[in-house]
């Protein structure tokens, strides 16, 4: 092991480990809202760039700590600058993908949380790569800050939606989000947070106790377990009911609205009935139903359903008295990695 890879990572300290480290340099604990500062509001990426510390400290500084792990290794803008998919690595090996889009009301960026993922959903590149390992706290903060600082800008939403499901690596995702809503770092809203999963009931109903005041969307797409299953083979393990009343249990205990993020594709789970049974299943939930029509992509054989189609699904709903919204693609030029981070290169109506 090298003595680089033992250094604690700048994005994996909390302010208290922090303090600790340079009250063992011989420095004032203050110092590390100083860094703290530089790292979350002003986007540094190294502590060189820290001109009100010591030049000695700084040097001390970089000796001990790891200034984050991740290299940009490819960066793709598309839709005039309106999106953009940062692909990070290490050593020159491409490891996940994150995602900024600039939508009217600000900067929303999306984050994956595994190298690879295990659910391996039908509809997804991801699933199909296999599951390497979850990312640290650190590699998750570095992520989103490294956005910020390449876009020179405060983005104001996060939603964990990219590679890997949030919920199977729960200890880190919460870690990192404790970090990014520390007041004295990034003190980003929680409420500007949102965790999309497929649906782990157990983490769900613990996310509920833990999220204060984290938003949960849940990723739906059928009405059947039959369906589901062939979509999400997580199904199997998790049918239907036991996730719908996973999500109930949240919006009871939290009192937040959740979203159902809801794929529409051809012949798939389009049809009437399937519009009847989500207006049943949601009932009495307090959420918003996001119907996204399919976008082709290469090697899967779907398509997207007709206008009258997605008309006709989405009055259904409405006739049910659910609020729905529906997406439309920014486009296709970006592939991301995870199918559903794809379909989230969208745009609300
Ligand atoms: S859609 Fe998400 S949960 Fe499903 S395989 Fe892709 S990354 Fe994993």
């Amino acid at each position: 092991m090298t003595r680089e890879s033992v250094k604690p990572d700048i994005y994996g300290l909390t302010r208290a480990e922090l303090a600790s480290i340079l009250e063992g340099m011989g420095e004032k604990p203050y110092r590390a809202g100083q860094i703290l500062g530089w790292v979350y509001r002003r986007w540094a990426t190294s502590f060189e760039e820290m001109t009100d510390l010591p030049k000695t400290l700084r040097e001390q500084l970089s000796e001990r700590i790891k200034f984050g792990s991740l290299e940009l290794l490819k960066k793709q803008e598309a839709f005039g600058e309106r999106a953009k998919r940062y692909l990070w690595g290490k050593d020159g090996r491409p490891l996940v993908e994150s995602v900024l889009l600039k939508y009217k009301y600000g900067l929303t960026g999306f984050l994956s949380t595994q190298v690879g993922c295990p659910v391996g959903c039908a509809f997804c590149a991801s699933g199909h790569l296999g599951f390497e390992r979850g990312l640290s706290k650190a590699e998750i903060v570095e992520e989103f800050m490294g956005m910020c600082a390449d876009e020179k800008a405060r983005i104001g939403h996060l939603v964990f939606m990219g590679t890997g499901e949030p919920f199977l690596n729960y200890e880190n995702v919460m870690a990192a989000i404790e970090s990014l809503t520390d007041p004295g770092g990034y003190n980003l809203s929680r409420r500007r947070i949102t965790v999309s999963t497929v649906g782990i009931p157990d983490a769900m109903r613990q996310f509920a106790r833990d999220s204060r005041g984290v938003r949960l969307a849940l990723s739906l797409h059928a009405t059947s377990d039959d369906v589901r299953s062939m979509l999400i083979p997580l199904n199997r393990t998790y049918p239907i009911a036991s996730v719908m009343e996973a999500l109930a249990y949240y919006a009871r205990y939290t009192g937040q609205r959740v979203t159902v993020e809801y794929m529409l594709i051809s012949g798939v789970n389009d049809k009437k009935r399937d519009a009847r049974a989500l207006a049943a299943l949601v009932e009495g939930i307090d959420c918003l139903v996001n119907l996204i029509p399919w976008n082709p992509v290469p090697g899967l054989e779907w398509e997207r359903p007709g206008e009258e189609a997605i008309r006709a699904f989405r009055e259904i709903l409405e006739r049910n008295r659910v609020k729905v919204t529906l997406r439309r693609s920014l486009g296709g030029s970006i592939e991301a990695a995870c199918g559903q981070l794809r379909r989230k290169m969208t745009e609300r109506e």
